[in-house]
């Protein structure tokens, strides 16, 4: 994949699109069913009946999670990958970055009930291979140029997310699929929470906030309580309290009280979707009391008191 050229021409062809679609309101928005999912829920037998009046409530939905991912190549490229059968992956959504001729486009590539393979090793609250319980959703995006894969997180040069018509029609799709399936906020995460330190997707510069402010979708801390955190529980380098902390929340991080490779690459993971700010996996005050707030507003963690 060259990734060179493909970043060019997509910075070329987006700028003048951005130009030219600015304030533009999505009104019509196409889905494109590139599956079928018109086979019977059973396999019907004229061995037995099958009653289906004795049903158990002890059931959830499958799609228990939904992940979000960047391409990194471009949309003609994801597109001819996807329909490879050679190519060993896939994703349920795919989102480009803009309408092509006035009209958004998103291609559902696998039906939702089948897996898709986005995931790959992962891991979230101790479930683990999430291609069997989550939808993915790929958003046209080139990560970072090709150049700077041997940098270090915070000096690579990333791509923004700059098509307002893209995240309008990504959080759409996001309602849609979390509504439908009952996928809680803090189970829509990102490529690089469930595999951290193997990808970095969708990357420091996703939107996070603005889809959790503008359309209440994911989770997000309460300023106030990091403000308490850092003011009368401040971390104080405890690396034990911190792995404990982050496997609480969702994290696959053993508890070893080293400030090992894997809790570097899982802090990482967490500043990328929580603190964009800061996100060389060296953890501070404000990357814990962050995690401190989000434990108490989705993890029902207690609020201490305030220290004498
Ligand atoms: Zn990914």
């Amino acid at each position: 994949m060259n990734k060179k050229i493909f970043a060019l021409a997509t910075l070329l062809v987006s700028s003048l699109f951005l130009t030219a679609c600015k304030n533009e309101k999505i009104t019509n928005i196409t889905y494109v069913n590139q599956g079928s999912d018109t086979q019977p829920e059973y396999i019907e037998s004229t061995l037995y009946d099958l009653d289906e009046e004795n049903t158990s409530p002890n059931q959830d939905n499958r799609q228990m999670f939904l992940i979000l991912h960047y391409t990194a190549v471009s949309k003609d490229e994801t597109l001819a990958l996807f329909k490879d059968p050679n190519f060993p992956a896939s994703s349920h959504y795919f989102v480009p970055e803009l309408p092509t001729n006035g009209k958004f486009t998103v291609y559902r590539l696998v039906p939702d009930d089948k897996r898709a393979w986005h995931a790959g090793a992962s891991s979230w609250q101790t479930n683990s291979s999430l291609n069997a319980s989550s939808i993915g959703i790929e958003i046209e995006n080139l990560g970072f140029p090709a150049d700077d894969e041997q940098l270090p997180l915070m000096q690579r040069r990333w791509y923004p997310f700059s098509s307002k018509q893209q995240i309008e029609v990504l959080a759409d799709i996001i309602l849609k699929i979390t509504k439908k399936y009952e996928i809680r906020p803090d189970r829509i995460l990102g490529h690089s929470d469930i595999s951290p330190g193997r990808k970095f997707d969708p990357g420091p510069l996703f939107p996070w906030k603005r889809l959790y402010e503008d359309y209440n979708i994911g989770a997000w801390y309460d300023n106030d309580t990091v403000n308490y955190y850092r003011t009368y529980h401040p971390w104080k380098n405890d690396i034990a309290s911190l792995q404990s902390k982050l496997a609480l929340y969702g994290y696959n991080v053993p508890v070893t009280g080293q400030y090992d490779q894997v809790t570097q690459n899982v802090v990482s993971a967490f500043q990328m979707h929580f603190y964009p700010e800061k996100y060389d996996g060296m953890a501070d005050i404000e990357t814990v009391a962050r995690l401190d707030a989000l434990l108490e507003k989705y993890r029902n963690v207690a609020r201490p008191a305030i220290s004498p």
